[in-house]
């Protein structure tokens, strides 16, 4: 078994980024700028947050974290994320979810201006990236794509099985996977609570991209010799042996399945640091203008 190390490969393309962030200012006199819209006081969601203002500060960028409280209408919202698209000092907006269920996430992703839309979750975003155009692609995904090319893995004319299909990571990891591009050229199966035989249909895979949110549903008697396993879940159960006071764990029971795979992610450890990256990369992006001039 390999271990495909979020902590070593993220660290890594995080000193570029810094590199790279450190050259724009230099050109350009600012740094490049993340904005984060918070709403409500989820506790994940805060320390999401939180961890995405840390690494941009890490990496040289200047963010900003805009909170409200839970009862902010949706025409508000609407109003302040039109003010940010119109600000030339703000190179990526993020509104992170979930939302209240008063707030349309529709509405919200679309009123985000597609060229600084750094999660990746406008239509046009998803658009060009099914079409294998320039555009930023969801952070999660985006991470995963960029942990296999470091790793050298190839992909190509493998059967990936991905197992959940979010918008923002199932349903996109299926494309990206489907594309003739590398990482890519896989023959995908996109499976979800309606699949019948999941378990046979993971059995299959070369390739295992779990990201279901249920702790250990991937075990090793569904998982074929010598797959490759990604492991997008984090799944937290209260703790009293973590100083946090809960732990993390996976949508694959990774102590098992780890024996039977070529290459696996922890967590944590693996994809949930990649994520940063993903956001990282498509903010600097965006400040240089390289996907959309
Ligand atoms: P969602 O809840 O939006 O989607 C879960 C998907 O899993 C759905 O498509 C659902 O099917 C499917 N599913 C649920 N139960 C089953 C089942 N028993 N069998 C087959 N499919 C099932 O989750 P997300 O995609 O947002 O997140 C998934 C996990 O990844 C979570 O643990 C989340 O915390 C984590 N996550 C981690 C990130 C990271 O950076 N590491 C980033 C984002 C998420 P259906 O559509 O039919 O309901």
């Amino acid at each position: 078994m390999n271990l495909l190390d979020g902590k070593l490969v993220s660290s890594k393309i995080k000193e570029d980024i810094k590199q790279e962030a450190a050259a724009f200012l230099k050109a350009m006199g600012r740094r490049p700028h993340l904005v984060a819209i918070l709403v409500g006081n989820d506790g994940a969601s805060e320390t999401y947050v939180a961890s995405k203002m840390r690494n941009c500060e890490l990496v040289g960028f200047e963010s900003t974290n805009i909170h409200y409280e839970e009862d902010i209408t949706e025409e508000l919202l609407i109003a302040k994320i039109k003010e940010l698209n119109a600000d030339n000092q703000v190179d990526g907006l993020i509104v992170q979810l979930p939302l209240p269920k008063h707030i349309d996430p529709e509405r919200i992703t679309e009123a985000i201006d597609y060229r600084k839309d750094v999660d990746g979750f406008h239509p046009i975003n998803l658009g060009r990236m099914q079409r294998n155009l320039p555009c930023f692609i969801p952070a999660t995904p985006y991470g995963i794509l960029l942990m296999l090319q470091y790793y050298g893995i190839d992909t190509a004319g493998l059967h990936a099985v991905v197992v959940g299909r979010s918008n923002i990571v199932g349903s996109p990891m299926s494309i990206l996977l489907a594309r003739n591009s590398s990482p890519g050229n896989c023959t995908v199966t996109l499976t979800h609570s309606r699949t019948k035989n999941i378990k046979e249909e993971v059995l299959r895979a070369d390739i295992v991209v779990a990201a279901i949110g249920k702790k250990h549903f991937i075990t090793a008697d569904i998982v074929k010799e010598g797959a490759i396993i990604i492991d997008v879940g984090i799944n937290r159960e209260s703790s009293t042996q973590t100083k946090s006071g809960y732990k993390l764990y996976g949508d694959v029971d990774f102590e098992q399945v780890s024996s039977k795979a070529s290459w696996i992610t922890p967590v944590p450890g693996g994809v949930g640091l990649m994520t940063i990256v993903g956001l990282l990369k498509n903010t600097l992006d965006a400040a240089k203008g390289s996907v959309y001039s």
